[in-house]
């Protein structure tokens, strides 16, 4: 970075050149000297509230180009709500907890805690120098204890709540991070962090957070979002995954078969059977989940999982079954470490046993099979070859049978000369009639679905059920940089909550970082060994931290109220500032962060702690920045550090490049040339507003007079449709391109006219330019900071002009001028009407038919035709 003295004395030298150097840092540093300037006003402001959020980005150290846009698009909206009115709450902070500083700890030995206040501190001074609009003072550190012991005390009301708990499950297993993932964080079978890292399954008991519970409200709460992108919402919809089905019980034939038959088709109904029959006391119940009951005559097998508890029965003495078991799980462990459990090369067993159709009796043959994973649905499925793709393609490598049930709505004609009209096999459409389904032959298949599903729940025997692809979220993490979990471990007493008083449990500070043998704090006897609160004895203290998307579950709610030390916030404050009302992040935190965010609201709502349900009524996706086509990495080379565009051309040019260079929601190729082009511009601007400064200063505090020449009508009429595309733009479409482009324009008619407004009468090119320099300053304040300010200041303006009323655009001036347009009859002209020149040929027709001459013309006549050229002529044929 240049040294600012030098570049002071350089300006001085050069008293028109644009310095953006100088006006920036010495801006900045009367800025940082203020901290009211950007202060959000206390809840009795008599102004509307406007909570505008950039998501808070983790400190690596260094901002990339990625931020800068982000928070460019933030900056801008603050700036130009505040000069709405509107009392504008704009915070920041650090999502600082994470594995990051474990590896860096590694590298460098540095302390985790040490290398990532380093590292906010460098960053909060990049963010100081870019001038965004910070309340520095409402900052959240998510890695100090005066925040985590926040996050731990919610994770207390969530075991109070039943919404934390333990399970052993199956976990997504990191080799590289040495820790367990969400199902959230794994991408196409790996780590969201190491992308070419395959992600293993372990089993572990873990703490899990109840998200499920709020499944069916998250997604019709989407719904309620349309400040939200489509493709955010249809994201969560997809992760949420709501499918209606039924559970129906097949029941295990206490009589195996094996000897007729190789499980190859069902064998037929005992002659006693009757559908919904009570069972008997002994009967082994097979819960199956399907959203294709419909299918359910047509079901020639089930399948089972080789987990399944029924599988282990059956292997019990039968040597040959356990050894092929084995063999299953043992494919099914390679297909999920290859990264895709579902393509698995299918294999299968008969076990020799028959369960029963609980709807016709029929006994279907009872594999098992690699391609059913027990940890979804019951871990056994009805298989249907002629209606489901997996079962299809089972089916015909073994030779079952398969039984078509269903068939496309048009089949239903009778079939010509006697030849089936079959459908391609599977057919899997629902917009279909039944067959070879007893007395429900016929029916459609919805409609089949629901009378099956009514007849097993009354039967006893099945139920219409939902199901959800949302899983728990399991937070544990066996790392040192996260929030401990506030649980110890009695021999006595079990599972024991941190009493509140006795939050934070804090995270010791010397700590050796390894990557192996589970959590760093376990291997810490003065952080482990602890007292139970309940007995006095000795208890193990929990040494799981929390995933770190748990402290950013919550985060914002804490900004309006960073410094409460009796509560995570005040509920007053949330009931003024919430919902955000603008939300700006990229649109990879559509599942984790937006979905877990939602989630906690819900909590924290139920919990009467809040009112909202949603944390944010809009939210903007930005676009990435790219550089030659391709995201910028390290590996690639392609990195444009924001420190260097800074420096070499200035906050203003490097931010409003950022907003210029491409509509905000789409990715935006940096180009240096952009940059130094915007650059410029701002030296003209500055420049303009050099020359001008001294008679707009003469000239403040008069009402300017809107001067009549045609060459005033044409600027001022340029400056009010500015004005009017950036306000309009600001409400909803946020084409800031276009807002800046409309600027440059501007300047660029202001700059051509200048001669002309020197050969003026001096009265009236002040008045002139001292209506248009001083609203081109407020235009630019939003997106060129620094330059505004400082031109502000020059033209005698007093006071931030966050405070300056934004301009307000007069229709009437804004609107074109209108054109003469001759009206002839028969080819003869008759009138001359004044019309806009964006008149459509409807209303030029009803404004030359209105004129009274044209009337009297065509008076007593029949009119033929009426030839409308736009903009040009209007002849009305009569005869
Ligand atoms: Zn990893
Ligand atoms: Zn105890």
């Amino acid at each position: 970075m240049p040294d600012a003295k030098t570049m002071v004395a350089a300006s001085a030298a050069l008293p028109d050149r644009y310095d953006p150097a100088e006006i920036e840092v010495r801006w900045q540093k009367r800025w940082d000297e203020n901290p009211e300037l950007y202060r959000a006003e206390p809840e009795s402001s008599g102004r509307p509230k406007y909570y505008v959020l950039e998501m808070l980005p983790y400190p690596s150290g260094q901002l990339h180009m990625g931020h800068v846009r982000n928070y460019s698009i933030g900056d801008a909206l603050a700036r130009y709500m505040w000069m709405q009115g509107y009392n504008v709450l704009h915070p920041m902070g650090w999502d600082a907890f994470g594995l990051p500083a474990e590896n860096a700890a590694l590298k460098n030995q540095t302390p985790p805690r040490q290398w990532t206040l380093e590292n906010i501190a460098h960053m909060r001074r990049q963010m100081r120098r870019l001038g965004l609009s910070y309340d520095w003072q409402n900052e959240i550190t998510t890695c100090l204890p005066d925040y985590y012991r926040w996050t731990q005390w919610f994770f207390l009301r969530m075991l109070e709540q039943d919404l934390a708990f333990r399970k052993q499950s199956k976990v997504n297993w990191c080799p590289l991070c040495a820790t367990v993932l969400a199902n959230e964080q794994v991408i196409d079978g790996c780590c969201w962090r190491h992308e070419d890292t395959v992600v293993e399954q372990r089993d572990l008991e873990q703490w899990f957070l109840r998200t499920t519970k709020y499944a069916q409200e998250l997604l019709d709460g989407l719904d309620k979002l349309p400040g939200w992108p489509e493709k955010v919402r249809t994201m969560q919809r997809n992760w949420i995954g709501r499918s209606e089905g039924a559970t129906v019980e097949f029941v295990l034939d206490p009589t195996p078969e094996t000897a007729r038959s190789q499980g190859k088709a069902p064998l037929p109904a005992p002659p006693d059977f009757v559908a919904g029959a009570p069972l008997a006391e002994d009967a082994v119940r097979i819960p199956v989940y399907t959203t294709r009951l419909d299918t359910i005559f047509g079901a020639t097998s089930l399948q089972l999982a080789p987990q399944h508890p029924l599988t282990k029965q059956f292997a019990q003495g039968d040597e040959r079954l356990a050894a092929e078991i084995a063999t299953l799980v043992e494919e099914q462990k390679k297909a999920r470490d290859a990264g895709d459990a579902a393509s698995v090369d299918k294999h299968g067993s008969f076990t020799g046993h028959y369960a029963i159709n609980p709807f016709n009796g029929e006994r279907l043959p009872i594999w098992v099979s690699n391609y059913i994973l027990h940890e979804y649905g019951t871990g056994a499925v009805m298989s249907v070859p002629a209606h489901d793709e997996r079962d299809y393609e089972f089916a015909r490598k073994y030779g079952l049978e398969v039984r078509i049930v269903v068939l496309p709505r048009r089949s239903q004609e009778p079939p010509a000369a006697g030849r089936p009209d079959e459908p391609v096999l599977p057919y899997v459409e629902e917009d279909s009639l039944l067959i070879n389904s007893g007395e429900y032959n016929a029916l459609g298949c919805q409609e089949a679905q629901q009378k099956l599903a009514a007849f097993a729940q009354e039967h006893g025997f099945g139920r219409p059920t939902v199901s959800f692809r949302l899983k728990d979220w399991g937070v544990s993490r066996q790392r040192y940089w996260g929030a401990p979990i506030p649980v110890l471990y009695c021999p006595k007493d079990g599972i024991v909550p941190v009493p509140d008083d006795q939050l934070p449990v804090l995270l010791p500070d010397q700590v050796e970082i390894t990557q192996q043998d589970g959590s760093p704090l376990g291997r810490i006897s003065d952080f482990v060994n602890a007292t139970c609160p309940r007995c006095g004895g000795p208890a193990r203290r929990e040494t799981d931290t929390m995933d770190t998307f748990v402290d950013s579950s919550w985060y914002f709610y804490r900004y309006p109220d960073a410094h409460n030390e009796s509560a995570p916030f005040s509920r007053q404050k949330i009931d003024y500032w919430f919902p955000i009302d603008q939300y700006i992040g990229g649109v990879e935190h559509a599942i984790l962060h937006l979905i877990y965010s939602r989630f906690w609201t819900r909590f924290m709502r139920d919990l009467g702690m809040i009112g909202n349900d949603e944390p944010a009524t809009r939210l903007f996706t930005q676009g990435m920045v790219i550089r030659n086509g391709a995201k910028m990495s390290k590996s690639k080379g392609n990195v444009v550090s924001p420190d260097d565009m800074v420096a070499r051309y200035g906050a203003d040019a490097t931010r409003m490049y950022a907003l210029f260079a491409a509509p905000p929601d789409r990715d935006l190729d940096w180009q240096e040339d952009g940059v130094a082009g915007v650059s410029r511009f701002l030296g003209r601007v500055f420049r303009l507003g050099m020359r001008y400064r001294a008679v707009v200063r003469r000239h403040a505090g008069q009402a300017p007079a809107a001067p009549a020449s045609p060459l005033a009508q044409t600027l001022l009429r340029k400056l009010h449709q500015t004005i009017r595309k950036i306000t309009q733009d600001f409400a909803g479409r946020w084409h800031f391109n276009t807002c800046i482009a409309a600027v440059m324009e501007l300047v660029n008619e202001i700059t051509a006219a200048e001669p002309a407004l020197e050969a003026m009468p001096a009265e009236d090119s002040t008045a002139l330019m001292a209506t248009l320099l001083p609203a081109l300053i407020l235009l630019l304040a939003p997106f060129a900071p620094y330059l505004a300010a400082e031109l502000w200041s020059e033209i005698g303006g007093t006071g931030s002009l966050l405070r300056q009323p934004w301009p307000a655009f007069d229709p009437d001036l804004a609107r074109e001028q209108e054109l003469e347009i001759p009206v002839q009859v028969n080819g003869k002209l008759r009138a001359v009407v004044r019309l806009s020149p964006d008149a459509g040929s409807e209303d030029m027709q009803q404004a030359a038919l209105a004129e009274p001459k044209v009337q009297a013309a065509i008076a007593g006549k029949q009119v033929v035709k009426i030839v409308v050229v736009p903009g040009k002529l209007i002849n009305i044929v009569v005869k």
